[in-house]
């Protein structure tokens, strides 16, 4: 009897058994449907045998083996293999977790390939084909052929003109072998790039991993902002691709996309690229999934999800921003994609590129002591263009109004005079304006969450930022009455409110969470910078990151204090690597760039450094408290997670797995403690943390541990175990 045993989408942690006759080694890693409970189910094949701990009569046969899309390669069933016991997260949920959703459902088979998606020449053998040997009847055949002869590739859209049954006849040829099909390839690259001159540092770097390509590494390319890390990328990705391997590209942001896209397709206008992220609607994830499974896409550009994809001929593996947090993932399988990327450059034997301006401390302490090999870039590649000179404005004795002083309002009417671009930015964390009652300290609260909702002032709104809850202004206070409640805390809003009335005739662009929630409105936004249709832009993170600005040659930071004395251990790093960020926009090409933060804390040790760029020395003093500490990266982290509707239940949950755990003398468990965002959607949260200066020994215990949690009672609880937490 032969069984096949399959990875399905439920929390059960374990493989299902099926009947299958006519399986065999090969359909490993085939889709499946299988009849589960009273539904079918599509599923992955993981194995195939003979023996089975399921009762003969218990086993089911499997409803339909897919073998229209070829199976999923082994190594990415180790990877999923690898990240479920990492993570201790079921199986079949993260099989099914890494697949696009087309291929999760049952009905596709291939998806319809639209004209123009794929280009068609002749092979080999079809080049051999004598035209005369073709009846002169069927003339399209013919012609079809003479065109094919021409240099180049034909595109559907071309055979559809030359007869309506041009498509049918392709079809046939390659049936005959006469002609391929292939990706379309992308027609966006108009110009030529000017390819420039790689600075010494630049060199180094790519000689540097060229010299040893074939061969795991991870690289931590620290590269101060503008030193063309970008570039470095191209070049060897140049070298891969002439070796006709693969490349995998993660980016943290999907607004980042189209401009790291545009630069490598103009780089590479003959390779096939595919850009995978949550943009995508379901057909397009699926064709550059299979695409890059094929082997078809050589350069697979994506957001964290994107490192699950099949690439059967992976050369090189590249993590752009590696500090940033969105390579964790923070619901079901909280993996983290920097350090599966890591483990699938490994598993290949790749090398992999972690690149960043602010390393993240865990990257950082992997350099030094020589687990990553260092690469730095210190000065900015383009001629001139200097680091721009930081300084602080003391808020404690500068003028303010509604929260812009005074020298930042001057210098931001240079900026204007100058014809020059600037920045204000805020730093939306704890800085979104509440609503508050001056009389008897009311402030608005969500009723599902412990956060204040935040005022949208032009809408007359209330939202809550964490759950999405919607309200209503009240008309006075709900506890005293009063009706003189104003917002306080300046948002994006009021401060582009304030500019505005200070600054007339400046165009003003609000960039922030709620500006961009249309499709393509990042894409305007980026082009009205470049176009430099705006003068001032103001501003969230999302403005921090990657892009390039060219004429922007001011940057001013509006209260970034809350971050130095939050509880959050990260903090620091996170303000810090923030700050670098937003300050590494301005003056990128030739013009002096300029950055003013408003703060209290002038003599902060993270402004100091900040000052001097030194990323070095804040990063060596973190680094040094952490060690005291006992935090990351000195200790290996995991935090259970629970949640429940009081509070009460989920800290005793919590103690009963404290209880249960008996941990190793190696293994140091914390006591029960709520959540930093206690409650969330209705649920309070409260966690559990364990650590150990052994990632190994974290992970034996864990294993342990994790089989004990699963014989509890789940009513009214819901947990799960967050591996390397960022968040608490
Ligand atoms: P980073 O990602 O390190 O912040 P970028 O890759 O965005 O920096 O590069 C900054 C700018 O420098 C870009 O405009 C890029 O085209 C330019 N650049 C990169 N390398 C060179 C070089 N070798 N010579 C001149 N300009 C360069
Ligand atoms: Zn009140
Ligand atoms: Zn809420």
């Amino acid at each position: 009897m032969i069984i096949i045993r399959v990875a399905l989408n439920t929390p059960v942690d374990c493989l299902f058994d099926y009947i299958a006759p006519d399986a065999t080694q090969q359909d490993i890693g085939l889709r499946v449907r299988v009849p589960f409970g009273k539904k079918l189910m599509t599923g992955i094949i993981m194995g195939v045998g003979s023996d089975t701990p399921v009762l003969p009569e218990k086993l089911k046969p499997v409803e339909y083996i897919f073998r229209e899309i070829p199976p999923l390669p082994s190594q990415l069933l180790d990877l999923f293999r690898f990240c479920s016991d990492y993570y201790h997260h079921p199986l079949g949920m993260v099989v099914m977790n890494g697949l696009p959703s087309k291929l999760r459902d049952r009905k596709l088979t291939q998806p319809k390939k639209t004209v123009g998606d794929f280009l068609y020449r002749l092979t080999d053998t079809g080049k051999q084909v004598d035209t005369s040997s073709i009846p002169s009847r069927n003339s399209v055949q013919r012609h079809l052929l003479a065109q094919l002869r021409i240099p180049g590739a034909m595109s559907g859209k071309d055979a559809k003109q030359i007869s309506s049954r041009a498509m049918k006849i392709l079809k046939e040829f390659i049936v005959q072998g006469w002609v391929e099909e292939i990706p379309a390839l992308p027609t966006n690259a108009t110009e030529t790039p000017i390819i420039p001159t790689l600075t010494d540092e630049q060199e180094i770097a790519v000689n540097a991993v060229t010299a040893e390509i074939g061969k795991f590494n991870t690289w931590l390319l620290h590269g101060v902002t503008g030193s063309g890390k970008t570039e470095v990328y191209l070049r060897i990705i140049a070298h891969v691709l002439s070796q006709g391997l693969q490349t995998l590209v993660l980016i943290p942001e999907i607004n980042l996309t189209p401009q790291l896209e545009a630069i490598f397709r103009a780089r590479f206008p003959d390779i096939p690229l595919v850009s995978l992220h949550s943009g995508l609607n379901d057909t397009e994830r699926v064709t550059g999934w299979l695409q890059a499974q094929s082997g078809d896409a050589k350069i697979i550009l994506g957001t964290r999800l994107a490192v699950f994809t099949p690439l059967p001929h992976l050369g090189l593996v590249v993590v752009d921003e590696e500090q940033d947090n969105s390579f964790k993932q923070q619901e079901g399988l909280r993996y983290s994609a920097r350090d599966i990327a890591i483990f699938r450059a490994r598993q290949t034997n790749v090398p992999v590129i972690l690149g960043s301006a602010t390393p993240s401390l865990e990257s950082y302490q992997n350099a030094i002591n020589c687990r990553y090999r260092s690469l730095r870039l210190l000065s900015r590649a383009i001629k001139n263009a200097t680091l721009p000179t930081i300084n602080c404005i003391d808020t404690r004795t500068a003028k303010i109004s509604e929260g812009l002083s005074e020298p930042l309002s001057k210098a931001l009417e240079n900026c204007l005079n100058q014809k020059q671009q600037s920045l204000v930015f805020i730093n939306r964390r704890g800085f979104a304006p509440v609503l508050l009652c001056k009389s008897c300290a009311w402030t608005a609260n969500c009723h599902r969450c412990a956060s204040r909702l935040v005022v949208h002032l032009r809408e007359k709104k209330l939202r809550c930022h964490h759950c999405g809850h919607l309200e209503n202004f009240p008309r006075a206070c709900p506890k005293c009455g009063d009706q003189d409640i104003t917002p306080f805390g300046h948002g994006t809003q009021r401060i582009e409110d304030k500019l505005a009335e200070r600054f007339p005739d400046a165009r003003i662009l609000r960039v922030d969470r709620d500006s961009i929630r249309r499709k393509d409105a990042w894409q305007v936004i980026l082009r009205t910078i470049q176009k430099q249709e705006v003068d001032i832009l103001v501003g969230t993170q999302l403005l921090a990151k990657g892009h390039d600005f060219p004429n922007l040659s001011l940057v001013g930071i509006l209260n970034p204090d809350i971050s130095l004395y939050s509880t959050d251990f990260r903090a620091s790093e996170r303000l810090f690597i923030q700050l670098m960020q937003v300050a590494g926009r301005a003056g990128r090409a030739g013009i002096a760039g300029n950055v003013l933060i408003q703060t209290e804390f002038p003599d902060h040790p993270l402004y100091h450094a900040l000052k001097r760029h030194d990323y070095d020395s804040l990063a060596q003093t973190l680094l040094a408290e952490r060690k005291v500490a006992g935090f990351p990266p000195f200790v290996y982290q995991a935090l259970l997670r629970a949640q429940a509707h009081h509070i009460d239940t989920a800290l005793e949950f919590l103690s009963n797995a404290a209880a249960v755990a008996q941990p190793p003398g190696n293994i140091e468990i914390f006591d029960p403690v709520p959540a930093q965002m206690s409650r969330l959607k209705g649920l309070e949260r409260a966690h559990l943390l364990v650590q150990s200066h052994s990632r190994k020994r974290l992970q034996t215990f864990l294993t342990e541990w994790h089989k004990k949690l699963k014989a509890f009672p789940t009513r009214k609880i819901r947990w799960v175990l967050d591996i390397d937490p960022l968040e608490f």
